[in-house]
């Protein structure tokens, strides 16, 4: 029985979370004790599909930014992400936790493809499905990727896993009186460009009705406070 607010869910983790308290790469032990909170919530009972970042190997846009062709170095973006998404599938299965990565790029040595109707049995027995390699094009973010697969998965809810505790009006690292949303509509996060998720992905979950939840995964034990309504965070919904 589940003991959440939602019964399926999409959590979207940046890239930078694996590295722990490195400046690159993937940290086991930090990966570890996310698998554990992640356990944690699926023997809630809740469905659970992963998106995770590449951020901590890889940028298109800071490849681009050296002179790289932009679309060459997204989809090495793309690749660290399914480095990232394996990682994942290593640590939750140490614990236990029967999984399955999906890549938008195919890639069968490793992983399956991207198979709704497959990810949908996969979550009926328990499964959690790690979906890598974003939406599988270039010019496009992981974040993107989160929102198309929640709104096909038909998730209650996405849940974006950071190191902010949620949404600002303004940068909270350079003005101290930045104050954060307890709730904020999709369309002031597009006209008055917080920094939640790219535009595109904003747009995606507000035509399909799918709630955001920005909430700081950094700290311990968050990710279940916030599956019960707890915790500190900012949900982007319709009328907020
Ligand atoms: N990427 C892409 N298309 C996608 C998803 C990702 O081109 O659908 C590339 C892009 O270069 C991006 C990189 O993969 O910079 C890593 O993803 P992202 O920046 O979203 O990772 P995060 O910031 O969440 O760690």
């Amino acid at each position: 029985m589940s003991t959440t607010l939602y019964k399926r869910v999409l959590l979207k983790l940046s890239g930078e979370v694996l590295m722990g308290n490195q400046a690159f790469g993937i940290d086991p032990d930090f990966v570890a004790e996310m698998a554990q909170e992640i356990k944690e919530a699926r023997d809630s009972g809740l469905e659970i599909c992963l998106v995770i970042g590449g951020g901590n190997i890889f940028r298109g846009m800071a490849g681009a930014a050296k002179g790289m062709d932009r679309a060459q170095a997204d989809y090495m973006g793309m690749l660290a992400t399914v480095m990232n998404a394996l990682a994942m599938q290593n640590a939750l299965e140490k614990l236990g936790v029967h999984t399955r990565v999906q890549s938008a790029i195919e890639m069968d040595k490793v992983c399956e493809p991207v198979i709704r109707r497959r990810a949908e049995r996969h979550l009926e027995k328990g499964r959690v499905v790690i979906f890598a390699a974003g939406v599988g094009a270039p010019y496009f973010t992981t974040d993107s990727g989160a929102a198309l697969r929640a709104a096909e998965m038909r998730c209650d809810a996405l849940l974006k896993g950071t190191s902010v505790d949620g949404v600002y009006d303004s940068d909270p690292k350079t003005n101290a009186d930045a104050k954060r949303y307890e709730t904020v509509n999709y369309d002031t996060v597009l006209a008055d460009n917080l920094k939640v998720m790219d535009a595109s992905a904003v747009a995606l979950c507000r035509d399909n009705a799918i709630p955001i939840v920005v909430f700081s995964i950094r700290e311990k034990g968050n990710l279940a406070r916030i599956l019960a309504g707890e915790g500190t965070k900012t949900i982007v919904q319709k009328g907020a």
